[in-house]
């Protein structure tokens, strides 16, 4: 399963009472990520009962400061806890620049391996997969450049006993060789491959969107996710800002949950001028349904079940089927017409 906290949710780089400044831990089996670090994410990761010890990648959307004023204090906390073990972090063009002048000026040596990644800018594709787990990103659309992460649960695929038994199999040590390699030398001579006995299972995926406004670099990123959060710093009230700023609306960032056909939106990077984001809750929630309020310190988990896959391939739409080309700004009123309040349930 994949387990996740947003543990900021607010746009802008000074905290609030209500919110913190945009940072997401997410945990799948013993790997712990972190997305984003704005001011006060050591503070946070303490409230969300996860020790900063286990982070093994830090990924960085863009380098605006809501976003990496946290970084320097975590690395420094990382060096007086006497860590030794190698740390990923990834992000745009100049987040090397970034830790070294950083911890230079405050005279902090990092003692631990540090694996930067720098992104080029529109850089798109795979970035790191182990075991378990396998990350990409896409380039969006910002003032700076910035990227989403799509991060996938990765699962062998299950054994089907009948099919096993068709063959005149029967479940036995072959199964750890098959699962690992692939395919196993049966008594016979024959060559047994896995997916002849096997079922694909669920990938649960959930999918991080920074700074943008909506864009199809974003829908193609989310496609059939269980879980978009995406940046929803304005209401439409604020659309003109939005564009200006190069940010979204609450209802752009459903527009591409929908477009996506994604499970469940969570909305977050909400701009501090709002006393409640209920509002722009409502307003998403016209075009997208699923659609909820990012919540700090708030575990929660993606199970690995997908019942509500049939639904969302119901939900297609012509201009993200593959195959088609998908261009230009993203309209608002022509993917939210004709919402069916009733096909995209709550999960
Ligand atoms: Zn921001
Ligand atoms: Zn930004």
């Amino acid at each position: 399963m994949i387990r996740f906290c947003l543990l900021g949710t607010a746009a802008g780089g000074a905290p609030t009472l209500r919110r913190s400044p945009a940072a997401l831990v997410v945990q799948i089996e013993g790997t712990v990520f972190l997305f984003d670090c704005g001011e006060g994410t050591q503070r946070q990761l303490i409230r969300a009962g996860i020790s900063r010890s286990r982070i093994a990648l830090i990924a960085l959307t863009h380098l605006h400061g809501d976003h990496v004023f946290g970084l320097a204090p975590l690395l420094a906390s990382m060096v007086s806890d006497r860590r030794q073990a190698p740390l990923c972090l990834i992000g745009p063009r100049g987040l090397a620049d970034l830790i070294s002048h950083t911890l230079r000026l405050v005279d902090v040596q990092v003692p631990f391996e540090l694996h930067i990644r720098e992104l080029e800018p529109g850089y798109r594709g795979e970035l790191l997969g182990a075991e378990h787990w396998q990350l990409s990103c896409a380039p969006l659309q910002h003032s700076v450049p910035c990227f989403g992460f799509r991060l996938q649960r990765r699962r062998l695929p299950a054994i089907d006993p009948e099919r096993l038994a068709a063959l005149g199999l029967s479940p036995g040590k072959l199964i750890g060789e098959l699962k690992q390699r692939g395919w196993v030398q049966l008594p016979s001579g024959e060559r047994l491959l896995l997916d002849q006995v096997s079922v694909p299972r669920p990938q649960p995926t959930l999918v991080y969107c920074g700074d943008t406004r909506p864009c199809w670099e974003a829908v193609e990123l989310a496609d059939r996710a269980d879980l978009l959060i995406h940046e929803a710093t304005f209401a439409s009230a604020h659309a003109e800002l939005a564009r200006q700023s190069y940010h979204a609306t609450a209802v752009e960032a459903a527009t591409v949950a929908r477009l996506a056909r994604v499970r469940r939106l969570l909305l977050t990077h909400i701009s501090t001028r709002y006393p409640t984001a209920e509002p722009l809750l409502a307003e998403a929630r016209q075009c997208f349904p699923a659609t909820e309020l990012g919540r700090e310190l708030q575990w929660e988990t993606l199970t690995d079940s997908n019942p509500l896959e049939d639904e969302r391939q119901s939900l297609s739409n012509p201009d993200t089927e593959r195959g088609q080309p998908i261009a230009g700004p993203i309209s608002v009123q022509g993917a939210c017409q004709g919402t069916d309040q009733t096909r995209s349930a709550h999960p």
